[in-house]
């Protein structure tokens, strides 16, 4: 089956077989474990070229089955899966396989990540110019990590500030917090940033979800008590209307200082917002107002692709982990690879500014 390159190595495109071959199994079960061989080989830090032994086997790793290891080999052999394409002839789902095949544009997979960071021709933002996080959830919300877990994490990462970014009321669904809660989440804040005074400064943010007019769902006098306002999508994602004027909206509405995974993709399954993004980019410069790289492995929102037109356009860049986890604060490489492949000029990136000048932009964008 022809297929366009995704822009993905081996390991992406290994990846995307195994959920091809996991959406279209009949058991709960196999569909799981084929999710997980490709979660796996997607995190894999090495092409998967170096996990082939001399005798041409594979090297044991975690979550990959047999079957599984059959593929891979397949693969790593033929430069494709007969073993998949006839069972996806057979399943009779062949055009929403090819749909999903669609949606894997610009991905990068981890050991791309690794090798981007590690590319000294590329220019760009290094992991050492990153200071701090700008878009993360909380146990306030729907993550699992506490405001004193993030605090501990990013000094860990070498950090001197991170975000909590909460989702708005309006967002039920995540458990969006209300205006009481977020007063007394500011509080706890307060408390931290006091114990780390001179090391830490954690942020009052909220991601505000933007509604289907492009205005966000929160009031002036809501906005005004956060520090940081992330507007992101979370409807009409799959909708292939034009939704530029939504966006440029969004870009355009006071207090808003960065629109957060500004397509609302997901990989493999839905497109996300269809815009003309030179335009939203060139409103979004005007109101001055950051573009966010997600760099959320399955968002990667907006990619390198993208990120080069909104360089273009001069954009203010955003890179953020939207970790849901400490664990998933490492996300933020993700995006930083994205800024270096896209050529982001490190100056544009406002995670990587010091505490005093993002200060300094956040209270002007609120004034
Ligand atoms: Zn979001």
């Amino acid at each position: 089956m022809a297929r366009r390159s995704s822009g993905m190595d081996m390991n992406g495109n290994i990846a995307a077989l195994l959920r091809d071959f996991a959406a279209i199994q009949k058991s709960k079960q196999s569909m799981w474990g084929y999710k997980r061989a490709a979660a796996a080989i997607l995190a894999l830090e090495e092409p998967i070229e170096s996990f082939i032994k001399p005798d041409g086997t594979l090297r044991k790793i975690p979550n990959i089955g047999p079957s599984s290891t059959r593929v891979i080999l397949e693969v790593l052999q033929t430069g494709s899966s007969p073993t998949i394409e006839r069972a996806i002839s057979g399943s009779g789902q062949a055009p929403d396989i090819e749909r999903r095949r669609d949606l894997r544009d610009h991905f990068l997979s981890r050991a791309q990540v690794l090798a981007a960071l590690r590319n000294v021709t590329l220019e760009g933002p290094r992991l050492e110019d990153y200071h701090g996080d700008l878009q993360m959830h909380s146990t306030w919300s729907d993550g699992s990590q506490t405001l004193e877990d993030i605090v501990q994490a990013g000094i860990a990462r070498g950090y001197t500030f991170c975000a909590v970014t909460d989702h708005s009321y309006g967002l039920k669904i995540a458990g969006g917090v209300s205006m009481a809660e977020l007063a007394q989440q500011h509080r706890d804040i307060d408390r931290l940033n006091k114990k780390h005074r001179g090391t830490f400064r954690l942020l009052k943010g909220i991601e505000a979800n933007i509604r289907a007019d492009g205005s966000v769902d929160m009031e002036p006098d809501e906005l005004a008590t956060l520090e940081l306002v992330v507007a992101a999508p979370h409807s009409a994602l799959r909708s292939a209307a034009d939704q530029t004027v939504r966006m440029v909206n969004t870009v355009k509405t006071h207090g808003v200082h960065i629109l957060g995974h500004p397509r609302g993709r997901k990989l493999g399954s839905r497109p996300g917002v269809s815009a003309d993004w030179d335009q939203v980019f060139t409103a979004a410069t005007r109101a001055n107002v950051a573009i966010e790289i997600d760099g959320d492995p399955s968002r990667q929102d907006i990619d390198y692709d993208l990120a080069r037109r909104a360089v273009a356009a001069g954009c203010l860049f955003a890179l953020d982990s939207d970790a849901h986890s400490t664990a998933e604060l490492q996300y933020a490489e993700t995006a930083i690879a994205h800024a270096r492949l896209g050529g982001v000029p490190t100056d544009r990136i406002i995670n990587c500014w010091p505490l005093d000048r993002l200060l300094e932009w956040l209270a002007e964008r609120r004034g």
